[in-house]
């Protein structure tokens, strides 16, 4: 699918399912699922990805103001928003080998 991003390391496309798997876990590091080696989310698509995360409740806040909403149908529209982020989302992660802005720490054991 196009748009989706490839390993560093052995350039193999990660599948949207794939990227979601990933992604979705608190540890920084992301296996990738053809060569095992580490990949990390580089810090600008973090920012896109909070970016789209702002823009999304954004929006649920103006159409819920539109649609004069009370809270209990804007929280409705929640699980919808949080649909759309993580159907976008995985076109917005790049990866990289090494961990950004860790390193400093790394470097110090
Ligand atoms: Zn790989």
């Amino acid at each position: 699918m196009k748009g989706l991003k490839c390993c560093e390391n052995c350039n193999s496309k990660w599948s949207w399912k794939q990227t979601i798997k990933k992604t979705t876990t608190f540890d920084p590091a992301m296996i990738c699922p053809y060569c095992e080696g580490k990949q990390y989310q580089t810090q600008k698509s973090k920012n896109k990805s909070a970016l789209l995360t702002s823009i999304v409740v954004f929006l649920i806040l103006l159409i819920s103001n539109l649609f004069d909403m009370s809270l209990a149908g804007a929280l409705v529209l929640l699980p919808v928003s949080i649909a759309i982020i993580l159907f976008i989302y995985p076109y917005l992660v790049e990866l990289i080998r090494t961990e950004e802005y860790i390193n400093f720490f790394k470097d110090k054991r």
